[in-house]
């Protein structure tokens, strides 16, 4: 090969280790990482360039040597070094070593050191060769990542790696075994179900969908401790890489300090709003919340077609007893009035204090006047009671205005308004008393209530009178009998007739004992008649079926009859057709052992009911009275007299006598006369007269 030629190659050759050397030495610097070599035969050292920097010395600045090399050493290191150094040469293995080292300038670095031998071609050992890294970086990652590991592992927080599909604990930390409870190695062959006892698959999945959308999430929980006390938790909830696999890191943090002060300050926060809707004196609901329930009672109203009333209640007197007692013993007049007041109401029920003396109730699910007057009347008659303060006796009552929706008003405002007027009425009317705001409710109230006791005062203090009215042979025009019909002479309303309050006897029952006075006091006088030969022929005796309930009726009958002398084939009784056809079967075997003793029995208003055909001709009947609503429009109505005519008809065919009611004109008589009616009662003849009116008229009748 030429010269020339034989240099070119040569240079390549020297270009190309240059460029290898200079990536090597790149690569040295880049991981801090120094090699070098000793000559074991002539005990020389040859450094790279990273290991002077390494060692802290500008590179090729000294001669490098083994006994270099060892001085950088620590101290607590060499012995360890130069037993290691021994081994290497003695055993030929490559061998590794961590160290300190002291870097020219004093600074410590913490080194690897690699070194092997490397033996010639006969087998001896020539060379020592080895490496010196600079891992202080490294090793300050390490040591931050233990920290960093101990912080956690010894942090007071609660720290749980969970597998993310089974929820089984994959780590906990010791703060965590010791808020729990629980041992590590118990944790880890749990789940979190173990550990929260409220948790559900389904809230747990709804948590994992929650982790979906955001990254992390905070949740509330509480754990149950190994002891099985419980507590709150707040859980910070994040997804993380365990060990290779998906996982959620939860760090729980025990609350339950926190929930119980928020539990505090909620306490405190509804005890401010129960005072800012509430009265201090009383503790009733003020205006405001009063407005709120009246408002929320319309809407409730209208939504589920519900009446309710509104009762607008303001104490008579109390002005007069706060004014001269003072303001001490007028609260307690107010606290006892609204005590008394919840007293009369169902719980459900709002009662509120407005302010002063005035005070509302809302009254909900009442199903009629009569109840809303019942509680109306309770709250008056309680009101009156005696209250005493300080040893004071204080009398106040009540006036009390009631307005209802929907009849009266449907807006809160106006059935305020309304319950207001109606309270003010009642004030005008005396006080201690209540008013509706449309006038007919509280007179029907009014009735209704008073009727009630009335009718127990009439009975014991005999308040009855029985008033007779002649029933006539409408041929003949002579008294075949006489209808008992009552009347309640009361001591200051005077003659009240049987219409106003019958009905409430029937309802109450005290129809009983008032049917019991009617009918004793008839058969006495019928009795006396017959004794005195005036023949006032049948008593005709209106009967509430009601009594045929009792048990002792007919034994009681028999033995009145006996003890006055009235014979039982004088004695008719009337059972209105509405009450008999509402249990035909009972009403059958009942009047059949009355009609047995020979009492006649008669239907009563006939035509107003629905009577059964085939029912009526198994009645032991006598006689079918047709109701006076037919009779009064003859001959005007041919509806009326079409019916007359028929009901005629009917009873014939079933072998009844037929009596008509209410006959007040020679026309409506003539027509009954030539229909085939037999009898008749009515003004023409005679209105129902008291006995002594009744005596005479039997006499002068005797007289013709
Ligand atoms: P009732 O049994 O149908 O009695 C007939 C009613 O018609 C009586 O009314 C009588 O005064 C009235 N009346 C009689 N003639 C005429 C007339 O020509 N024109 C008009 N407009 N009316 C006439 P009263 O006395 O007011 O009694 C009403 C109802 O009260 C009676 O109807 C009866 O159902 C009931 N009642 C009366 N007294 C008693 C009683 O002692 N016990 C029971 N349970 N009910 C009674
Ligand atoms: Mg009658
Ligand atoms: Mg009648």
């Amino acid at each position: 090969m030429p010269i020339d030629l034989q240099k070119d190659s040569l240079q390549t050759a020297l270009r190309k280790l240059q460029a290898k050397e200079t990536t090597f030495s790149l690569l040295e610097k880049i991981s801090e990482l120094g090699s070098w070599e000793v000559d074991l035969k002539t005990n020389k050292s040859i450094w790279s360039k990273q290991s002077y920097i390494n060692y802290g010395y500008e590179p090729f600045t000294i001669e490098p040597s083994l006994q270099v090399f060892l001085s950088h050493l620590t101290p607590e290191d060499l012995p360890r070094a130069q037993a290691t150094l021994k081994k290497i040469m003695a055993s030929g293995q490559a061998d590794t070593f961590q160290c300190r080292i002291k870097k020219e300038s004093g600074e410590v670095i913490d080194a690897l050191l690699h070194g092997q031998v490397v033996y010639d071609e006969k087998n001896n050992p020539s060379k020592l060769i080895g490496t010196t890294q600079n891992i202080t970086s490294l090793m300050k990652l390490k040591q931050e990542t233990q920290e960093l590991s101990q912080l956690i592992e010894y942090s007071s927080n609660e720290l749980y790696i969970v597998d993310i599909n089974t929820f089984k604990y994959l780590y906990v930390n010791t703060g965590a075994c010791k808020a729990i409870g629980y041992s590590r190695d118990e944790l880890l062959t749990m789940s979190i179900y173990d550990i929260n006892p409220y948790l559900t698959p389904d809230i747990v999945l709804k948590l994992k969908n929650q982790l979906l959308d955001a990254k992390h999430f905070i949740n509330r929980t509480i754990h149950q401790r190994k002891n099985g006390t419980q507590y709150h938790a707040q859980a910070y909830i994040h997804p993380i890489q365990y060990k290779g696999a998906e996982a959620y890191v939860i760090f729980d943090t025990d609350i339950s300090q926190n929930v119980e002060n928020e539990n505090l300050l909620r306490a405190q926060s509804d005890q401010l709003k129960h005072l800012a809707h509430h009265d201090n004196l009383t503790s009733l609901p003020n205006r405001t919340l009063f407005k709120d329930r009246l408002s929320q009672a319309v809407i409730s109203g209208k939504r589920h077609d519900t009446p309710f009333a509104l009762l607008f209640i303001d104490l008579d007197q109390f002005k007069k007893i706060n004014d001269s007692l003072g303001h001490i013993v007028g609260d307690n007049v107010l606290i006892e009035a609204a005590r008394r007041l919840q007293n009369c109401v169902r719980e459900e029920d709002t009662i509120a204090r407005l302010g002063g003396d005035e005070f509302t109730v809302i009254l909900q699910g009442v199903k009629n006047i009569q109840d809303i007057s019942n509680i109306a009347q309770k709250i008056v008659d309680d009101m009156r009671e005696a209250i005493i303060v300080e040893g004071h006796h204080l009398y106040i009552s009540a006036s009390i205005g009631i307005s209802l929706f929907p009849q009266d008003a449907t807006s809160t405002d106006d059935l305020i308004k309304f319950s207001d007027t109606a309270m003010y009425k009642a004030k005008d009317e005396g006080r201690d008393n209540y008013q509706f705001y449309a006038k007919q409710m509280t007179a029907f109230a009014f009735e209704r209530v008073v009727m009630d006791t009335s009718l127990r005062i009439a009975i014991k203090e005999e308040q009855f009178v029985v008033y007779y009215q002649p029933q006539i042979n409408i041929k003949t025009d002579k008294i075949i009998g006489m209808e008992a019909l009552v009347r309640w002479l009361h001591p200051t309303l005077g003659l009240v007739p049987p219409g106003k309050f019958i009905p409430i006897a029937e309802e109450n029952g005290l129809i009983i004992e008032i049917d019991k006075i009617v009918r004793n006091t008839a058969m006495r006088q019928f009795a006396l008649w017959y004794k005195y030969g005036l023949n006032p022929g049948m008593l005709s005796i209106n009967l509430a079926m009601k009594q045929l309930n009792e048990k002792d009726f007919l034994s009681q009958l028999i033995t009145t009859m006996k003890e006055i002398g009235f014979q039982s084939k004088w004695l008719e009784l009337e059972v209105t057709e509405g009450q008999v056809m509402n249990n035909p079967e009972l009403s059958i075997e009942k009047l059949k052992t009355i009609n047995a003793m020979g009492v006649d029995l008669a239907i009563d208003d006939f035509g107003t009911g629905y009577s059964s055909l085939s029912y009526l001709k198994k009645l032991p009947l006598n006689k079918l009275k047709i109701d006076q609503s037919f009779v009064r429009d003859i001959p005007q109505d041919e509806d009326d007299m079409a019916i007359t005519k028929a009901i005629i008809a009917l009873g014939k065919s079933l072998n009844f006598k037929l009596i008509a009611e209410g006959v007040e004109d020679m026309e409506q008589k003539q027509f009954l006369i030539d229909n085939g009616c037999d009898y008749m009662q009515g003004y023409l003849y005679s209105r129902p007269l008291p006995a002594e009116a009744m005596t005479a008229l039997l006499k002068n009748n005797q007289a013709f």
